[in-house]
């Protein structure tokens, strides 16, 4: 049986992500077959549930606490959203809710479920967000049926890149994404050395295609690590089984 991480590896364009860069290895070339290549280290795949955390996953939300989380807005205040029955759910008003920890380059698992019972058209239907870094977003949408503009839609890149097809399940149906992204690097004086690149799977699709996550609008120089955060768009979207990897 193939793990979450080889599925993933297999539906990586090459372009985007060398298995290498995945295990962490030094940057450096090798030759080929070399046994003194550091070997990759061990990790337990999840052997029943599907999207369940293999070892080395940093859990964000298991069900039962937000002590992961924070108001994005006041950093000083605690996550104020609703638990319940293995999911938090977003509470109108109360805000962005972020991790307290940073990342940088990541993999990351979480599902999320649109309202049971849809209020609204376009992106008033279920809509939140999985902001990676805190500004580069993942759109979370009811996207049902429920026509947008594209590159706003369920697992767009929000304003920039509508996903190759649309995955998306029922309202009320948990759903899956698992994404895997390299921050941009830039240099001391801030200028772009490498745009941000990301691979979403929703629901085990793979949609991102092959290109770079384009530059709009403009990178800003940020810092290396930044929180991930999630949206309050008004809408009581639910999240469950929440965990991340880092790759650097
Ligand atoms: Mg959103």
């Amino acid at each position: 049986m193939r793990t979450l991480l080889s599925t993933l590896i297999a539906a990586l364009p090459a372009a985007a992500l060398a298995p290498s860069q995945l295990l962490a290895q030094e940057p450096r070339e090798w030759p080929i077959h070399s046994m003194e290549r550091p070997q990759p280290p061990v990790v337990r795949a999840a052997p029943a549930r599907a999207g369940a955390p293999p070892s080395d996953a940093i859990v964000l939300f298991d069900g039962r606490s937000l002590a992961a989380w924070r108001s994005a807005d006041d950093t000083t205040r605690p996550a104020r959203w609703r638990i319940a029955d293995g999911f938090m759910e977003v509470v109108k008003g109360t805000g962005a809710i972020e991790t307290r920890r940073a990342f940088g380059d990541v993999q990351l698992h979480i599902e999320w479920a649109s309202p049971a019972t849809p209020h609204g058209e376009g992106q008033e239907r279920g809509n939140s967000g999985v902001f990676l870094m805190g500004r580069y977003e993942v759109q979370v949408l009811d996207s049902y049926r429920n026509r947008t503009y594209p590159d706003g839609q369920a697992a767009a890149l929000y304003g920039q890149r509508p996903p190759l097809v649309n995955a998306s399940r029922p309202p009320g149906e948990w759903q899956t994404y698992d994404i895997v992204f390299r921050r941009p690097r830039f240099d001391a004086a801030g200028k772009l050395l490498q745009p941000a690149r990301v691979t979403v799977l929703h629901n085990g699709v793979e949609l991102t295609g092959p290109s770079a996550h384009q530059a709009r609008p403009p990178y800003e120089k940020h810092a290396d690590r930044l929180p991930i955060s999630l949206q309050d768009h008004g809408v009581a979207v639910r999240f469950r089984n929440v965990w991340v990897r880092e790759l650097e």
